[in-house]
């Protein structure tokens, strides 16, 4: 199984897999954040963590 990374969006890990019949499988977060949709749930987690690299990154003024 491949773990979720942190919300790019709140940084916490409370993001889960989810279903839907229009969107197949996603990663929500409690923050109401998504990732996108994927036909499968090991796809969405890729799909997932793929985008929350940069997450951190804040520039320094
Ligand atoms: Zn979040």
């Amino acid at each position: 199984m491949t773990e979720l990374k942190a919300c790019p969006f709140c940084g916490k890990q409370t993001a889960t897999v989810k279903h839907s019949r229009n969107w197949g499988y996603f990663v929500s977060c409690q923050c109401t954040a998504v990732g996108p949709g994927r036909a499968t749930a090991q796809a969405a987690k890729d799909a997932w963590n793929k985008r929350t690299e940069p997450a951190q990154a804040v520039l320094p003024l």
